[in-house]
């Protein structure tokens, strides 16, 4: 087994696992435990990491080069605003969270 990815966000790291699973590689998550265990003092060994078999590396290096690139695109995008509401939504959103309304 290989690691392939860490961060100190257990919802990312589940997230490239969750995309990882739906290209067909599977992985295995560490640190899971020690994530709530590190309490105040967040260390970079402490963080979830990915693991994958060495067959594997590297689709999995490529998949996940790939959301990234994603997730770099949705954060550079820029807020929407509501044409119902005028409320700023992030980008990431694509129904308003204040009235529902869909972005145009
Ligand atoms: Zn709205």
């Amino acid at each position: 087994m290989q690691k392939v990815y860490c961060h100190e966000s257990l919802i990312n790291v589940h997230h490239v696992k969750n995309c990882l699973e739906s290209a067909g590689i599977e992985s295995i998550l560490k640190n899971e435990s020690l994530t709530s265990l590190a309490g105040e003092v967040p260390s970079f060994e402490c963080w979830p990491e990915l693991w994958v078999n060495e067959n594997k590396v590297e689709l999995a290096t490529q998949a996940i080069a790939e959301i990234k690139l994603q997730q770099d695109a949705i954060a550079n995008e820029e807020p929407w605003h509501c044409h119902s509401c005028k409320e700023d939504i992030a980008p990431e959103f694509e129904l308003c969270w204040q009235c529902g309304a869909s972005k145009p």
